[in-house]
């Protein structure tokens, strides 16, 4: 039991909320804990052998930086032990007391949800780390020294309740050694064939060799120097799975190895789960970057552009100095060009991806769409290319069916120039806008731009393949005459002036259209002003910001525009016919929800319903 010695602390509230979840979970793998104790110790190596390629006259370099386990049966103690970097006291209570990463919070309280549904697979997929052992240990004690000099080392012991103690303790040398007191349910982890199963399941690519009781654990080389023709997808996938301290598999990979211009190894993946879709936090840069499979930076934000953060995955270069420092790594130019190179081929495995393995590329998008546009913005060097990945429903597509630009190019109507967009909520809003009818009579094909960030990627690209992107509820379309109607036409003139007069500044102009068919009448945009959609988003920022004025076009054909121009001709001055033109305009803005005075607007409906039943009723 935890001796009452030593400084006593709280755990961060977090931390206990976390430790709550463990220790009752029902998790069935709990034998994660030990790969996360491994991993633990492996980064802690890394650290160590970082601070010796760099810093010079280290004592203890002749050491070999391994990781032991050691089991103690009499005592029921588990031990996992590694001369890696260790810890001070003060990183004792920063690392172990508190929770670093603000997203931790978020899945687990989805951990907690899942727990009820039974989707508590999420521990297995994202690892929780230290914590995790106290699913298996009822005590757990750390023996930590760190590599500083003249550091003294301590002794951390906590239950796993709410509080934990550290006091000065005695200990040969730098590192951390952590004593598991196993729970009495746990004893099949004081097994050594039971822990040889599980590093050999959960952490065969660990950097550094692993002893189990003296024994050492063969382990498997840095996956990315060897040769593809030795690899198969297993080989990739248990990486993989390695990698990311998860059981998921990932998606799709790419295995890059090049001499010149720079010497690189690559290995990248996709993973089949979007951290940011599941609401989780803002995923981290993904792409740890090694020289000659040292470690030289976790995540780096140098070798990645920030839209492919989603990205896992390692590049190693012998030509990267290992004393690289942060500022420099910027200016690189051997980073910059294997960034430049990996970027293009990753696009390229992608568009491949979606020529020969669409579904495949379908799951890609669902999951990093957003990411992949934000890069279409972004990513000026690889416009062309990020505009090859980009999919869209269309007004020729169902269901979940999505085409590319080039598929819509190839397709384009005869005579046709120019690449017509929509843009709404979702499909049935863009669907129900009258500004189709005519493109749907002209058999032309309309995108669907269902993601607000659409109308920025399309505003960007400007245009695909040369055909310039067009919104189909822009003003100014070129349309012919439809032929016969003249009659109705003219007629129609007069009741445009008078909605003119009697809209004053509402509308930026009204028309007879030559575009609507079965709707009365649309607002349409002003020709290359911004979008509805983009000006509402602007407007959440901004309250203030005016809307464009629109167009009001009307259909001379339909009965409530005849009914109209009846009335009009036959007593302009009808109460009636101003109920029906403010009614009118009113409808449109009611649809683009932009209506701003319901009252005065329900007051005129209720009018021109009473009109409507004393009719009925005559
Ligand atoms: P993560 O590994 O994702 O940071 P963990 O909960 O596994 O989260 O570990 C928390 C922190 O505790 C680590 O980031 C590290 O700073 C410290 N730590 C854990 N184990 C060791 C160890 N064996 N040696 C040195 N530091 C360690
Ligand atoms: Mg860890």
């Amino acid at each position: 039991m935890a001796e009452e010695k030593g400084e006593k602390y709280e755990f961060q509230s977090e931390v206990k909320q976390l430790l709550d979840i463990l220790v009752y979970s029902l998790y069935k793998n709990k034998e994660v804990f030990l790969r996360e104790l491994v991993s633990n110790a492996a980064d802690a190596l890394n650290k160590m052998q970082f601070e010796f390629l760099t810093v010079p006259d280290l004592e203890g370099k002749d050491q070999e930086l391994k990781v032991t386990i050691e089991i103690d049966k009499k005592r029921g103690i588990l031990v996992v032990e590694d001369n890696g970097v260790g810890m001070s006291r003060d990183e004792l209570v920063k690392n172990i007391g508190t929770i670093a990463h603000s997203g931790t919070l978020d899945y687990l309280k989805r951990l907690q949800e899942g727990e009820k549904g039974g989707a508590v697979d999420l521990i297995g997929k994202f690892g929780v780390g230290f914590y995790s052992s106290f699913m298996v240990a009822r005590e757990i004690r750390i023996l930590t020294r760190s590599w500083q000099k003249g550091a003294g080392a301590w002794r951390w012991t906590s239950t796993g309740e709410s509080s934990y103690t550290i006091e000065a303790a005695e200990k040969e040398g730098r590192g951390t050694r952590i004593e598991l007191l196993l729970k009495k349910d746990e004893k099949e982890y004081l097994e050594a064939f039971r822990l040889r199963g599980i590093i050999l399941t959960h952490s065969k690519f660990v950097p550094f060799p692993i002893y189990l009781d003296q024994e050492r654990i063969e382990r498997r080389d840095a996956v990315w120097t060897q040769p593809r023709s030795k690899l198969a997808d297993k080989d990739y996938v248990e990486f993989y799975k390695f990698l990311e301290n998860s059981q998921e598999e990932p998606e799709t990979w790419l295995h890059l190895q090049s001499d010149a211009p720079v010497q690189f190894h690559a290995l990248l993946y996709v993973p089949k789960t979007s951290f940011e879709l599941l609401g989780l936090m803002k995923e981290e840069p993904g792409v740890d970057l090694y020289s000659r499979k040292v470690l030289i930076q976790k995540g780096s934000k140098e070798v990645m552009p920030e839209y492919l953060r989603f990205v896992k995955g390692v590049i190693d270069s012998e030509e990267i100095p290992l004393n690289i420092s942060r500022e420099t790594f910027q200016s690189n130019v051997r980073v910059e060009k294997i960034r430049k190179h990996v970027v293009r081929k990753l696009l390229e495995h992608l568009e491949a991806l979606k020529e020969k393995e669409r579904g495949k590329y379908l799951a890609v998008w669902k999951n990093f769409a957003r990411n992949l546009k934000e890069g279409t913005v972004n990513d000026f060097e690889n416009r062309e290319k990020l505009s090859q990945l980009l999919l869209f429903q269309s007004s020729r597509t169902a269901g979940d069916e999505r085409i590319d630009l080039k598929q819509y190019a190839g397709r384009m109507a005869e005579g046709q120039k120019e690449i017509y967009y929509l843009g709404g909520s979702d499909r049935g809003a863009i669907e129900r806008n009258p500004a189709l009818e005519i493109f749907r009579k002209k058999e032309q094909e309309v995108l669907f731009l269902t993601d607000p960030l659409d109308e920025f990627v399309v505003d960007h690209l400007r245009e695909f393949d040369g055909k310039p992107f067009k919104m189909a509820e822009s003003a100014d379309i070129p349309l012919e005459e439809k032929a016969g109607d003249e009659e109705a036409h003219r007629e129609a003139g007069d009741l445009v002036t008078y909605l003119k007069a009697t809209y004053g500044d509402q509308v930026e102009d009204v028309r007879v259209s030559k575009r609507l068919v079965d709707s009365p009448c649309i607002l349409l945009n002003p020709a290359d002003g911004p979008s509805l959609q983009m000006e509402k988003i602007i407007r959440m920022v901004n309250k203030d910001y005016p809307l464009a004025k629109r167009v009001l076009e009307i259909n001379p054909g339909h009965p409530l525009i005849r009914r109209m121009t009846a009335l009009h001709k036959a007593d302009p001055a009808a109460p009636l016919l101003k109920a029906l033109a403010l009614q009118l305009l009113d409808n449109m803005k009611l649809r683009e929800g932009i209506l701003g005075d319901t009252e005065a607007t329900i007051a005129r409906i209720q009018e021109i319903m009473l009109q409507a039943g004393e009719r009925g009723t005559e």
